[in-house]
């Protein structure tokens, strides 16, 4: 099948890309972190189109994606450490949950009937300048089909979507190619819903404020669904020995008697690894394995995340 609905993303394509959006279709764009899908926050048509596409249950909320902190406002209630919070972070690969504003003009399917709304400035400049040029609030999640491996590429999109997308504006691979860091801002302090690039760690220094763990029964990030990123293979975490049948996936050097041509950073770089890992999840379906060890990736920084996606996806 032709790819032919992915196109260079430029000034003339971002013009054709929004004005699909003001007609309530759907497209696909880059963000720092992963693809998304957008459609406009303002349209049930559109938002409706985006969970049937994705085949997304109703109940899981959408991140709504604007071009500045002031267009975040006029949707969200910001207090004041929020506010601080934003300004430190955006333009970036952090999302902030608030209460929605009444007169916010988001439709209801955006936010699944909850009474707050995850809100985010990307950094990429496709993606800015796409919110710019079209002017309204988009939602974005990954563009994958629900519950599998998020698409750090535009051919991972068209793999999923093919032509049931409009457009896929192709601005090559994410820079980050991890989910947002989601911070959940609640009356009594920040709460971390899903781990990304921006740790609590880099929080707490850049902004004195603890960030405190999410406790609760009810999931109200899919992210935090148990199965989530999950490729076909069966994959086993830690692995320093290979069993029968395995393929190996290496984190830097590779313990003796393995030989992988696997390795989500062969110079042990916990970013480099965060940006190969669902391109790699990803050709581990393409190559029809089964059965995959991965090494142990140390547990700091974004490699938080990196578990926290990896220990999904084995489930
Ligand atoms: P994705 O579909 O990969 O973009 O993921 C979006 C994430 O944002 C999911 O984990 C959602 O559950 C989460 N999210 C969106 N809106 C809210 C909200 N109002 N409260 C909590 N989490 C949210
Ligand atoms: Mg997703």
């Amino acid at each position: 099948m032709l790819n032919n609905n992915i196109i260079p993303a430029n000034a003339s394509s971002i013009k054709i890309a929004s004005n699909i959006l003001r007609e309530n279709g759907i497209i696909s764009f880059p963000t720092e972190t992963v693809y998304g899908l957008g459609a406009s926050a303002l349209s049930s048509d559109a938002i409706a189109k985006i969970y049937a596409v994705k085949k997304r249950p109703r109940f899981n909320p959408l991140i709504v994606h604007v071009s500045s902190l002031k267009k975040a406002k006029q949707i969200g209630i910001f207090n004041a450490e929020t506010q601080k919070l934003a300004e430190i972070f955006w333009p970036g690969p952090l999302t902030i949950v608030v209460p929605i504003r009444e007169n916010s003009l988001i439709s209801d399917l955006v936010t699944a009937g909850l009474s707050t709304i995850a809100l985010r400035v990307p950094s990429n400049n496709i993606a800015l300048d796409l919110l710019n040029y079209c002017d309204i609030p988009l939602a974005a999640p990954s563009a994958n089909l629900s519950g599998t491996v998020s698409p750090t590429t535009a051919k991972h999109v068209f793999d999923d979507f093919h032509d049931s997308v409009d457009i896929i504006l192709d601005g090559g691979r994410c820079e980050y190619g991890i989910e947002s860091t989601i911070i959940l801002s609640s009356k009594d302090g920040f709460k971390l819903l899903r781990a990304g690039y921006i740790t609590e760690d880099i929080i707490e220094k850049e902004l004195g404020i603890i960030v405190q763990k999410y406790k609760s029964s009810a999931i109200i990030a899919p992210g935090q669904l148990e199965k989530h990123y999950a490729p076909k293979a069966k994959l086993r975490l830690n692995a320093s020995t290979l069993l029968k049948d395995e393929e190996f996936i290496g984190f830097g050097k590779v313990p003796d008697g393995i030989s992988s041509t696997i390795n989500l950073s062969i110079n042990g770089d916990l970013v480099e690894a965060a940006m190969n890992l669902f391109s790699i999840l990803r050709s581990i379906d393409d190559l029809k394995l089964n059965n995959v060890a991965v090494a142990k990736i140390p547990n700091i920084g974004i490699g938080i995340a990196i578990n926290d996606r990896l220990q999904r996806a084995a489930i």
